[in-house]
Order: C-alpha cells, then structure tokens, then sequence
C-alpha cells in the first residue's frame, strides 16, 4: 500500500465501490501508473444476480486491454437475438449478429466472476492497484468545498484516504454523493422487478425472452442450466404479493410460463425471490472539487435493456480517458472533472429518455392491464424487417456514444507492451 502509515493510506486516486463502474476505473487508470486504491464495503463479489450482461461495446473494451480471450474463458452464455411474446405472437425484436463490433452477442456470465477476472489481472498486473474488501466509506474528508479524502470503516479500525480524487462508484444509494450534497433528479418507474431462478430443461425454448400479457410482464433468460426469471410488478406492489403467498405466486409464475409449471416448487421461500426496486435517477452535477460520480451513483437506469453495467463500464473508460494524465501529474482541475460528465452526460440523458418512453407507452399500460394486447406499431415493423431489428440490437449492445481505451499505459507497461 503506498504512503500507509497505521491508519491512514495517501494515493491519487480513492475509489468508493468495487462494482463494474469502480473496478474498472481502478484498472484502467492503475495501468497507466497512478496509484489507486478502491474500497469495497462487502468481504466479495459473491452477491446473487444483479446483472450478468456484458455487452458488445464492454467486451470490445475487453479486447482493447488485452483480457477478451480471458473473459470469454469464464462459463458464459452468447445471446444474438431477443424476442418478445405479445399475448400469443412472438416476435424478434433485435438482432446482435450485424453489429459492427468484434462479439456480435451479449455474454451472460455472473458478475462476480468478471469482477473477480478484473481485479486478479489488476492485481498480478498493475503494481498501481490495491483494493481493500470490507471497508465502507461513511465520511468525506474535506479542506473548503474541495473533497481531499474519505474515511472508511474496516475490521481493523477506522481508515483515513487521502486523495488527489475521490470517485463515488458506490451505486445507487450511493453514500458519497449524499455526503457530498449533490442533487439527484428523480425520473420515475412505474415498476419493480422479482428475480428468481428456475432449472431449465432440454425440452425447453431455447431464446431470451420478454413476455408481455394482460397485467403481467415476465422475462426469461437463458442461462444454460437455469432460466433466470425476472416478474414485472406494478411499482409498490410487493408487499400485496407476498400475503397472497407463495402458492399464489408459483401458480402465476406457471400460467405466464407453462412450460416451467412442474418446477416451481423449487421456490421454496421468499428468499428465493430476490426483489429490484427500479429506480431512474441523475445527478445534475456529477463532481465538486476533488470529487466525481460515475455509474449507479451518478445516474440509475431502468432496468429495460439490461444497460446498467454496461453504462457503468464506459463512464469508468471515459473518466480514465480524461483524468489518467492529469492523475498522474496531481491534482485533475474542475474543467477535467466538468468534462467526464460532458461526455457522458448525453448517452445517459438518450437512454434514459428511452427508457422513460418505453414504461409510459408500454409497461405502465400493460401493467394497468390494457386490452386487447396488440403489438404496437414500432414492434410489428421490427418484426416484419429484419434491417429494423439492427436498431435495438445498436441501442442496447453498443450504446451511445461507446467508448475506447486511450488511456496512457504507464512506462513500465509501455515497454512490456512494445517487448511482447
Ligand atoms: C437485481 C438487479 C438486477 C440487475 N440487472 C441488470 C442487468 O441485467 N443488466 C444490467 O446492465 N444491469 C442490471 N442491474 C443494474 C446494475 O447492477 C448496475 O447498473 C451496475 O452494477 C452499476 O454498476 P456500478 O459499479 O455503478 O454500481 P454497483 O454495481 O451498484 O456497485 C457499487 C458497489 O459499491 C459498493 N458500496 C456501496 N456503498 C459503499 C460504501 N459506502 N463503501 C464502499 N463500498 C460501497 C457496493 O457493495 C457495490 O459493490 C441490476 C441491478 C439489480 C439490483
């Protein structure tokens, strides 16, 4: 650990949250020599779903720090194409296989072996990357308005980070954006989601699936051994379902999904259905002197489209573009910190909006139980011209705006480069 003394460690930058967004930025800017140190409040990555998509626009991020092969190495799915059941019709919605990108599918791997594979070629690779698990950041350090640190709780005893830049990658309830006084914006969900998983079997379908009927929304994905299933409630709602209880719920899992009837037992309690409270927000402002937000904790999105990880990702790849330099130098200005959001501010504004227009125009009427259920026009067309279906397949696998790795190596990474 560079500069520790007892309790209390200096480094470049401090990293709050080793998820996608933090990890990430961890590596990327360790690998161009600046020292950093990320804080995960948990003791691992082993939390149960939330989010095992990794995009075409992330692995070609995979690919440009060498680590593609790697990542596809893990036990993975590859998805091509999604489809979606309107009452009896089912319908292709978006097609994977012309994206100008080198994996033309979604890999479904579990979160926590592509953090664990990050953090593990971070560790043996970058001299410049620590990571500390089951350290929570609870205060800022501040000198004026400028944040200079962050004081985080271990099993050890409190720890004092001193940093030139703190980045809060600490999600959704992210507390170093409270601490920090930054203004959320609120977009509004009409829904949450109920994840569980049930076996599959080889007489079931084969495709990921999003099921749309009288009152209900119900996805499938395709995980090899297991379906993981995603119930679409009315925001608010689950607490209503759960007194009805777990008989009611299995019954309605099996009349959505016949073909998984005979396994619905395997729900043996609550526990076994994990609950997403979705939740659509953006910060106005994403940094303050010696402080940037990146991922959930600058802007949570809808879960349509399984973007999240994915956003997260490129907001870690666009903030090492353009702070890894000045990092490396001190002290990134406001301008700097100012420009990451610039960057990223638009794909997160785009999406969101489609995300927004996508639960007015067809979750909440559905959810509201509107009849008769009729393909609407947008998703017939996708169905009848398989150009159209390149579209979604552009919106979710790639995003807006993708980004690419420009930033610098450090030196001695420059000369292994040039020697291997
Ligand atoms: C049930 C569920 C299903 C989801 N499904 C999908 C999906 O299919 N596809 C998709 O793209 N997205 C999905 N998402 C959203 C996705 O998980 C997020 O968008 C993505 O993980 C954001 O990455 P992040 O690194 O910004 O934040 P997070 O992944 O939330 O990581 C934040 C990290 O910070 C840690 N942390 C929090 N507070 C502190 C603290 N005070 N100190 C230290 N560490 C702290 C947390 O433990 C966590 O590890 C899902 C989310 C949930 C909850």
């Amino acid at each position: 650990m560079p500069d520790a003394t007892g309790d209390s460690v200096s480094v470049r930058c401090c990293i709050a949250g080793g998820g996608p967004a933090g990890i990430m930025l961890g590596l990327l800017l360790a690998r161009a020599g600046v020292s950093v140190l990320v804080l995960e409040k948990h003791a691992d990555f082993l939390r149960d779903f939330r989010g095992d998509t990794i995009h075409p626009s992330t692995l070609d991020v995979m690919h440009e720090l060498g680590l593609l092969d790697d990542v596809l190495r893990l036990p993975h799915q590859e998805v091509r194409e999604l489809r979606a059941q309107l009452g009896e019709v089912a319908l292709p919605i978006a097609d994977f296989t012309h994206l100008p990108t080198r994996c033309r599918f979604l890999a479904l791997m579990p979160q926590w072996d592509f953090l664990n594979l990050l953090v593990e070629r971070a560790t043996t690779r970058y001299p410049a990357f620590h990571r500390r698990m089951r350290a929570e950041v609870t205060e800022l350090l501040q000198e004026g308005r400028r944040v200079v640190g962050v004081l985080a709780t271990t099993p050890n005893g409190p720890l004092k980070v001193h940093a030139n830049l703190v980045v809060a990658a600490d999600g959704r309830h992210s507390i170093v954006r409270e601490k920090a006084g930054l203004r959320v914006k609120a977009l509004g969900a009409p829904m949450d989601v109920l994840w569980f998983r049930l076996s599959r079997t080889p007489g079931d379908p084969t495709a990921t699936m999003g099921r749309f009927d009288v009152g209900q929304i119900f996805i499938t994905i395709n995980r090899g051994e297991y379906w993981q299933c995603g119930y679409v409630i009315p925001k608010g709602t689950v607490d209503e379902i759960r007194q009805r209880g777990l008989l009611a719920f299995r019954k309605a899992v099996a009349r959505l999904v016949p073909y998984v009837s005979d396994r619905t037992h395997e729900l043996r309690d609550w526990d076994d259905v994990k609950l997403l409270t979705v939740c659509v927000d953006r910060l106005s402002q994403w940094y303050r002197p010696g402080l940037l937000c990146i991922g959930d904790a600058a802007h949570a999105m809808s879960p349509i489209g399984g973007v999240g990880i994915n956003l997260a990702i490129q907001d870690a790849v666009a903030a090492a573009n353009i702070l890894a330099a000045p990092l490396r130098d001190g002290r990134p200005t406001l301008d700097q910190l100012r420009r990451v959001q610039k960057r990223r501010e638009l794909p997160t504004r785009i999406t969101q909006w489609l995300q927004v227009t996508i639960q007015r125009r067809l979750i909440t009427p559905v959810l509201a139980g509107a009849r008769p259920l009729k393909p609407p026009l947008a998703v017939r067309l996708l169905a009848r011209f398989a150009l159209l279906r390149r579209i979604p397949a552009r919106l979710v696998g790639i995003g807006i705006r993708p980004e690419h790795v420009r930033a610098p190596l450090a030196p001695a990474e420059t000369a292994r480069h040039h020697a291997g």
